[in-house]
């Protein structure tokens, strides 16, 4: 007996699946390939064969499952749960909510991979507990999440926490989305490489250079160089955490959240990233607003997307 939920973090390469108790607590994961080639039908077939499967493992019946949630990169469609376009999958107009209901028999929801993680961290992560918080993921992109008043945003097209395409920098580099100087083009790994190899360019002298010029740095190459001192690896990541910190002041006054979430593989600098964020934030949030406000690593790491997906099919239970 009790009470379970089933989320789905749908990506280009694997399709995580995760079943939780009503309070967030992930209990069985599992994982498959994508298959994108296979086309949305096939793989809504796996998906659902993949969601009764991880029940039996758990030792869960499936009447005791009483919803399923499900995350997907890209362009959604939430009131009618279609895909429309996703990020790395060839799907488009997939009317997915309606058709794993058809094969499972309980209720389904969907939404974008960045919402649900933020749900996730606010469910049972470093924002449990917390109505009003932020997630910001620093990937590959950057991509963001609010939680309001205990309630995941979506704002009138669902387009609401897309913090990575909020411009910081008129006239910089083009973002993927068709704008220029948007905060993703600069505080993600992308834009930490970026800013490092223009250095590099401009003829200042690094200990990266060997990396910008074989081509194989990485974000960690960055990270290690700031812990040891390298000024140019410092001032990239103050480049970076700057923009960040003056997003998160502008956010502060729109909702002012509890704390900020910091996600994404970047996030895994700790401290190089975290210290200076926290003074970055100090220099330009309003500080009665700020006072208060706490910069915080997330803590689901890759189950995060799963438990929020899960999350959104309980959402009568969740967080009062
Ligand atoms: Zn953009």
């Amino acid at each position: 007996m009790g009470e379970y939920f089933i989320g789905i973090d749908l990506g280009g390469t694997s399709i995580k699946l995760g079943i939780t108790d009503a309070t967030g607590h992930l209990l069985h994961k599992d994982e498959m390939p994508t298959r994108p080639a296979e086309g949305a039908k096939a793989g809504m077939e796996r998906m659902a064969a993949g969601a009764r499967q991880l029940a039996e493992s758990a030792g869960i019946a499936w009447g005791d499952v009483k919803g399923l949630g499900l995350g997907a990169p890209g362009f959604l469609d939430l009131a009618e749960g279609k895909i429309l376009r996703l990020t790395n999958i060839p799907w488009e107009n997939v009317p997915i909510r309606d058709g794993l209901q058809d094969l499972l028999g309980i209720p389904v929801v969907i939404d974008n991979d960045a919402n649900v993680a933020a749900l996730g961290e606010a469910w049972s992560g470093a924002g449990a507990g917390l109505t009003d918080m932020v997630l910001i993921t620093l990937g590959t992109g950057v991509g963001g999440g609010v939680i309001a008043g205990g309630r995941l945003i979506h704002g009138a097209g669902g387009m609401a926490g897309e913090v990575g395409h909020i411009p910081v920098e008129p006239g910089g580099v083009p973002c993927g989305c068709g704008q220029q100087g948007c905060l993703e083009t600069i505080s993600s790994a992308t834009g930490l490489v970026r800013l490092a190899t223009a250095a590099v360019g401009a003829g200042r002298a690094t200990p990266l250079k060997s990396d910008v010029e074989a081509g194989t740095i990485t974000t960690r190459d960055i990270v290690n160089a700031a812990r040891e001192g390298d000024p140019v690896a410092l001032e990239v990541i103050d480049t970076a955490v700057d923009a960040l910190a003056r997003v998160m002041a502008i956010l502060t006054l729109v909702n002012n959240p509890a704390a900020f979430v910091i996600g994404g593989g970047v996030s895994g600098a700790g401290e190089t990233l975290f210290t200076p964020l926290r003074r970055a934030f100090g220099r330009h949030a309003l500080p009665d607003v700020a006072r208060g406000v706490q910069i915080i690593p997330a803590q689901l790491g890759n189950d995060a997307g799963m438990i929020g997906a899960a999350g959104l099919t309980a959402k009568g239970t969740m967080m009062g």
